[in-house]
């Protein structure tokens, strides 16, 4: 086997790959027309012959990095998937390479201790009490929390909904859907929660939307209104679902007078965690999720603030039960723990997946390598950096910003329309200068930055501000350009 020498070669490709991306010595994306891509990369040719390895490899991968697109770039202000740790890539190639799955204990008896052993870690962060590790008869009553990582944050929100269902609905497996269910979220919730409605059969006319306040937080007195409504309807809620943080402009509803309201009207509260709940592992900044205990359910991606390589997001419940017995048909607890007689615990009865790939090794190494201290102080440091950019960016004449950024996410409009805001992220992205993205909050587009990259700093923030007024003046400049030439 040439593993030993192609795996040289791979570290060295990577190794290049990351310099050259964190020095910016290579722009931060290059998009070509995928058809020259296809060809340059000689899809053809390798599928047809074969030969990827030794020399032929290392200069196909020289080529492969030209097209990727860099996350530890420093210029990276895209989207929210992390620019992973190394030892989390790692971890991913370690089981790429086993191939142990995680859904059955004896598919991988590691892995499988490895993503219990993190769900407890993430449990104990929510303030959730963890599952026990020595399954006997005693535990059975006892109400722990519980979990699984599953691939990705939209996958993870339909898990939780399936919960909530089950939940509220307990024959919902063999009755089918009863027609009043309803869900309430926020208005700009993320679009894998009304996915997994459509996808749950509930239907977009039994989503209430929540009213928010000029930051796109939910208010919590308003909350009382719209599930007035919703009972005048003669609905059935199967779950409240706020966001810590929202997606758009990354800011945190206000999940202690929220969960109070659930509590009280006995109403599942899911709390869509996916890029926010990170902040859980940091004492600064872990008091934006106060309340989340009382919540029933929350996701958290891990490959979005934890360094860690897509995708890894949990699912989990303050209540084991629910997530036990609301996945799928199969509702014996007995499955769960004595069924089988094994050493460990199968996660098949959790996931919509049946093989699933054992997702735990991604979080684990990261988290192993640098402890939780090391995942702490990246994520100060990006909350931090981002507040630094919003403050300089505010101050600006031709700037604003919708919202002081409460998370990694910071939104601002340089003076001119949409359209504008478009051209000018569009001009960036062909010419590879920058990475950034666009939104429409309060139904104004915003530019979009996302603080992924460990390595961006402030003086980035500075050229790219220069960047963004040079490209709007250049913009407007051939505006008046065609406007004297139609007169
Ligand atoms: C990113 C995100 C999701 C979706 O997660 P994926 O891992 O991209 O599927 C869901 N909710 C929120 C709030 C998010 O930010």
């Amino acid at each position: 086997m040439s593993f030993n020498s192609d795996i040289k070669i791979v570290t060295n490709a990577l190794n290049k790959f990351y310099n050259d991306s964190v020095t910016r010595k290579k722009q931060v994306i290059n998009q070509e027309k995928l058809s020259d891509i296809m060809t340059n990369l000689d899809l053809e040719h390798f599928s047809k012959n074969g030969g990827l390895k030794g020399s032929t490899l290392k200069s196909f991968l020289d080529t492969y990095f030209s097209y990727v697109t860099r996350l530890h770039h420093p210029n990276y202000l895209g989207h929210q998937c992390s620019a992973p740790h190394y030892s989390s890539a790692l971890g991913t190639l370690i089981n790429g390479f086993a191939n142990n799955v995680s859904s059955i204990y004896e598919m991988g008896p590691a892995s499988v201790s490895i993503e219990y052993f993190l769900v407890n870690w993430m449990l104990e962060k929510v303030g959730w009490k963890k599952a026990p590790v020595d399954f006997t008869n005693s535990h059975h009553e006892s109400d722990f929390g519980g979990g699984v990582l599953v691939d990705g944050g939209s996958i993870a929100n339909l898990t939780a909904l399936i919960i909530a269902r089950s939940n509220a609905v307990p024959n919902v497996w063999k009755k089918g859907n009863p027609t009043n269910l309803a869900i309430l979220v926020p208005l700009g919730c993320h679009y894998s929660l009304t996915k997994a409605v459509g996808i749950l059969g509930i239907g977009a006319r039994s989503v209430y939307y929540l009213d928010v306040d000029k930051r796109g937080a939910i208010i919590p007195d308003r909350i009382p209104e719209a599930y007035q409504q919703l009972i005048d309807d003669g609905k059935s809620p199967i779950a409240l679902v706020a966001n810590a943080c929202s997606t758009a402009v990354g800011v945190y509803d206000p999940l202690d007078e929220i969960a109070n309201f659930c509590i009280e009207n006995k109403l599942w509260l899911h709390v869509d965690g996916a890029h926010g709940a990170s902040a859980l592992v940091s004492n600064k900044q872990k008091n934006l999720l106060k309340g989340v205990e009382k919540a029933d359910s929350l996701i958290w991606d891990a490959h979005k603030l934890l360094q860690t390589t897509s995708l890894c997001a949990a699912v989990l419940v303050r209540n084991h039960k629910h997530l036990d017995t609301g996945v799928q048909v199969h509702q014996e607890a007995s499955y769960l723990f004595h069924e089988k007689n094994q050493p460990g615990f199968d996660l098949l009865h959790r996931t919509i997946e049946t093989t699933k790939s054992a997702l735990g090794e991604k979080l684990f190494f990261v988290l192993g390598s640098i402890g939780e201290k090391g995942l702490e102080r990246y994520i100060d440091k990006q909350y931090d950096l981002t507040l630094k950019a919003f403050r300089y960016i505010d101050q600006l004449d031709d700037f604003e910003c919708p919202v002081k950024p409460e998370s990694n996410i910071l939104c601002f409009r340089v003076y001119g329309d949409d359209k504008t805001q478009l051209d000018i992220r569009n001009k960036l992205t062909t010419e590879g200068t920058f990475y950034i993205t666009t939104v429409i909050f309060n139904k104004r587009r915003y530019l979009r930055l996302v603080f992924m990259s460990p390595y961006t700093t402030l003086s980035v923030v500075k050229d790219l501000i220069a960047e963004v007024l040079a490209i709007r003046d250049s913009l407007q400049s051939k505006k008046e350009f065609k406007f004297t030439k139609i007169i």
